[in-house]
């Protein structure tokens, strides 16, 4: 049991930099999968061919999140055939360069996920216990994409050098999106939808997707408003930016009483009444 008064320890992820050759392999073979239509499906189901213990998890994420993918066998099938291909296996390029530069940053990146748990506070269950740095710089199209997803309690982050900004988002996607998957039945997505902005559901195709809009407005807006302080004044035609802004400002009022109340405990009371 735990005692009134014993300061609730923070969780500490485990980092790991880590070159995964299937990801390699299938970042300079993505366009032969564009049929699938999900790059990120695609990427995942290649970490299954060095990674069997992976599998089930992976396809049961793909199942349940992802149902657009269809004929995951048959992906496979073609991944793994094109994979252990000598063609291909001369073709792939590693990412040792970005590797270094990744280990000598580690105590950075430790700083940084360490003040993220700090300000969200996830309990040890709820954060990943291990973090995988995919060497990612010649597997993403630009410095500023990323991506992320978890097998167990393992969080797997792509995610380019010399952008720790993006790596930091990477990383918040593993607590929000648990919390407002949570919540989702409380939250109205039309109003969700109605509130996010044009950019967002246009230009970078999160389209009427609420929960992402959503997850997304709560991670951008964090890293650029409050931990980077950046002036309010600059939110143009984003009404969903502008509640989270507002509710994040409460969470600080709350934070400045109680240092250890947990971003979940305080979206719970405020989700009901957020949107209207
Ligand atoms: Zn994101």
């Amino acid at each position: 049991m735990e005692s009134l008064g014993v300061k609730e320890k923070l969780p500490q992820p485990q980092i790991e930099v880590r070159q995964e050759k299937s990801l390699e392999f299938v970042a300079k073979a993505i366009k032969d999968y564009e049929d699938v239509g999900d790059d990120e499906a695609v990427f995942m189901l290649a970490l299954t061919l060095d990674h069997p213990e992976w599998k089930d998890s992976i396809l049961e994420q793909i199942k349940q999140h992802k149902p657009h993918v269809r004929n995951v066998d048959k992906i496979l099938e073609r991944l793994k055939e094109n994979y252990f291909s000598l063609s291909w296996q001369s073709q792939i390029q590693s990412n040792a360069e970005d590797t270094v530069w990744w280990n000598e940053h580690l105590l950075e990146v430790k700083t940084r996920i360490i003040n993220l748990i700090s300000y969200f506070r996830p309990s040890s269950n709820e954060v990943a216990k291990k973090v995988i740095i995919i060497p990612s710089d010649k597997l993403l199209e630009s410095k500023d994409a990323g991506g992320s997803f978890h097998v167990g309690d393992t969080a797997i982050i792509m995610s380019h050098t010399k952008n720790l900004g993006n790596f930091e988002h990477e990383f918040l996607h593993g607590i929000i999106n648990p919390i407002t998957e949570e919540f989702a039945g409380g939250i109205s997505e039309e109003k969700i939808i109605a509130l996010a902005s044009n950019k967002l559901k246009k230009e970078q195709g999160y389209g009427d997707h609420a929960l992402s809009l959503l997850n997304e407005e709560l991670i951008r807006t964090y890293n650029e408003f409050i931990e980077n302080k950046k002036s309010i004044a600059v939110i143009i035609d984003n009404d969903l930016r502008e509640i989270v802004y507002q509710l994040y400002q409460r969470f600080n009022t709350e934070r400045s009483i109680h240092s250890e109340i947990k971003f979940k405990d305080f979206l719970a009371r405020e989700i009901g009444n957020l949107f209207d």
